[in-house]
C-alpha cells in the first residue's frame, strides 16, 4: 500500500519532492511505499514528474491508484528495494490545485441557490468544466454565479482537511450535494475537505487558502441534454 503524502493536511499538498522506497518493480512501472504524486481520479488528472536514484532516472508519465499505485515510467525501472527521490511537475499540479479548490466553491454556490448537483467535472490547470443537474441558466444567472464565486474566494478562507467516520460525515456534510451515496459502503473513514461552510468528502489536492485561487471567469455555458448544464471557467 502506497502512502499518499498529500492526504494528511493542506500543507501536505505542497510537497513537491520526497524520498521513497520501491516496493515492486515491473517492466514499465514501480510501486512506492510513499508518494507525493496525485494518481488520476475524481476528475483530476495524474501528476507527472521524475524519479531519480543512484545511477538512474526515469520520467513518471502516469500514476494509477486503481492499479495499486503504479507509477508508470519511461526508461528502465529501478528494482525493488531501491531508494528513489521523486519530484513532481509542480506548475501543472498547482494549477490543478487551484482548479480543484474553486470547483468546491462553484459546486456549493450552485447547490445553495438551485439545489442542482455536480454530476460531472474535469479539472485542468487553472481551468475546469463542471456539469450540473437539474439546472437551466440564463445569462444573468451565469453572471451571478461568477460574482458569488468571486465573493466567496475573496473572503480568504483557509481550507481544512480532517477525518470523520462515515456516520459523522453523513450528519455534517451534504450527503446529496456531495454524492456521498456513490462512495463504497466499505469506506468507513472519510477524508473531509472544508471550504467555509461547505463540507465534503474528497481525496483531491487543494490550495491552503482561497486567496490562491485568483479570479474565476466563466467562459462558456452549454446545454448538455435535458436540464443538464455545463459550465467552463478559467482562473486568472
Ligand atoms: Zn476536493
Amino acid at each position: 500500500m502506497t502512502e499518499y503524502l498529500y492526504m494528511k493536511s493542506p500543507d501536505a499538498c505542497y510537497v513537491k519532492e520526497f524520498d521513497a522506497e520501491v516496493l515492486e518493480s515491473g517492466e514499465d512501472y514501480v510501486i512506492l511505499d510513499k508518494s507525493a504524486f496525485y494518481p488520476e481520479g475524481g476528475g483530476q488528472p495524474t501528476d507527472t514528474g521524475y524519479l531519480k536514484w543512484n545511477g538512474g532516472e526515469a520520467r513518471v508519465v502516469r500514476v494509477s491508484k486503481r492499479e495499486g499505485g503504479r507509477h508508470y515510467i519511461e526508461g528502465d525501472a529501478p528494482p525493488a528495494g531501491t531508494e528513489v527521490h521523486g519530484t513532481i511537475d509542480w506548475e501543472h499540479r498547482y494549477g490543478r490545485m487551484r482548479a480543484h479548490t474553486s470547483q468546491h466553491i462553484i459546486s456549493s454556490v450552485v447547490w445553495d441557490r438551485w439545489h442542482a448537483k455536480t454530476v460531472g467535472n474535469q479539472l485542468y490547470e487553472n481551468r475546469a468544466r463542471i456539469d450540473f443537474h437539474p439546472l437551466k441558466l440564463t445569462e444573468e444567472d451565469v453572471k451571478w454565479i461568477e460574482e458569488e464565486c468571486n465573493r466567496r474566494i475573496s473572503q480568504k478562507i483557509d481550507v481544512k482537511i480532517y477525518e470523520l467516520t462515515r456516520e459523522e460525515a453523513e450528519e455534517k456534510a451534504g450527503v446529496e450535494r456531495c454524492n456521498m451515496e456513490l462512495l463504497p459502503k466499505s469506506v468507513k473513514k472519510l477524508r473531509i475537505v472544508q471550504v467555509g461552510d461547505e463540507i465534503c468528502p474528497c481525496a483531491g489536492t487543494h490550495v491552503k487558502n482561497t486567496s490562491e485561487i485568483g479570479t474565476l471567469k466563466i467562459i462558456k455555458k452549454e446545454n448538455k441534454g435535458k436540464m443538464r448544464t455545463r459550465i467552463t471557467y478559467e482562473l486568472v
